[in-house]
């Protein structure tokens, strides 16, 4: 579903990502991890082409992303993304906010819009919140919204960024359980976080990055057992 082939990328001199290969199956979750500033926030982005890559290829679903002539709009609609700082529309109400996209990238009419909209609020457990402004909401919410909104568009598959890392610990889980459950309905998923009990429940594998490298992709039990690399173990002692 996602094939990510030998992608480097600098900022400047700076190299971001180093030969980066990976593969993710059709349904397959994927765990992203690392220390700060190793590349996992780039990497993803260059998935949903929000980042043009220097080299290598990404193709997901068989449409390559890295090249000019793909139909962007369109290309990242299919590909859901969810950030560490839930970017909702503020001046949009929570419905707006899940119907929008639907009307004006995939032309859907506003009462079909609304009616996906509404399922998918109930499904993230938030269908009394619809006509409220993001500002009424709290953390947990807004970031449930923003995976409604992405789901809105049928996506091929989820990207996560650090979804929980700017939540209240108390709503971390409320956010992780809509995770969970998308995982286990069969979403193909690749999710940047250091939430290792989310990884060891729903992830296949553990992908280790440093320094702008794939260091380790290992079965997630293994990650966490026998992890191969010395920087990963390191990596692991310090977050554990
Ligand atoms: P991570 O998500 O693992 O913390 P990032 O992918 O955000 O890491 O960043 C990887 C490296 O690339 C960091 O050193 C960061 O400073 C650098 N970087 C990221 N985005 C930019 C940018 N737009 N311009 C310059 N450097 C960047
Ligand atoms: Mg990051």
């Amino acid at each position: 579903m996602i094939e990510i082939e030998h992608v480097s990328k600098w900022f400047g001199d700076f190299q971001a990502l180093k030969d980066c290969s990976l593969n993710v199956e059709q349904g397959e979750v994927v765990v992203v991890c690392g220390p700060s500033g190793s590349g996992k926030s780039t990497l993803i982005k260059c998935v949903n082409a929000l980042e043009p890559v220097d080299e290598g290829r990404i193709v997901v679903n068989g449409i390559e992303v890295t090249t000019r002539r793909t139909n962007l709009p369109k290309v990242r609609a299919k590909i859901g993304m969810v950030f560490q700082h839930f970017e909702l529309f503020p001046h949009k109400t929570v419905i707006e906010n899940v119907t929008l996209g639907q009307i004006k990238v995939l032309n859907r009419s506003a009462e079909e819009a609304r009616e996906k909209g509404e399922q998918l609020l109930e499904r993230v457990g938030l269908a009394d919140q619809a006509e409220k402004y993001p500002a009424a909401l709290s953390g947990g919410q807004k970031q449930r919204v923003a995976i409604a909104r992405a789901l809105a568009m049928d996506p091929v598959a989820m990207l996560f960024d650090e979804p929980t890392s700017a939540l209240d610990p108390e709503m971390i889980s409320e956010v992780l359980d809509v995770m969970v459950q998308l995982a286990q309905e069969g979403m193909t998923m690749i999710v940047v976080t250091h939430e290792m009990g989310f990884a060891s429940k729903v992830a296949q594998r553990v992908v280790f990055m440093d320094q702008g490298e794939i260091v380790e992709v290992q079965e997630t039990d293994r990650f966490f057992k026998r992890p191969e690399t010395d920087r990963a173990q390191y990596f692991l002692s310090r977050i554990l």
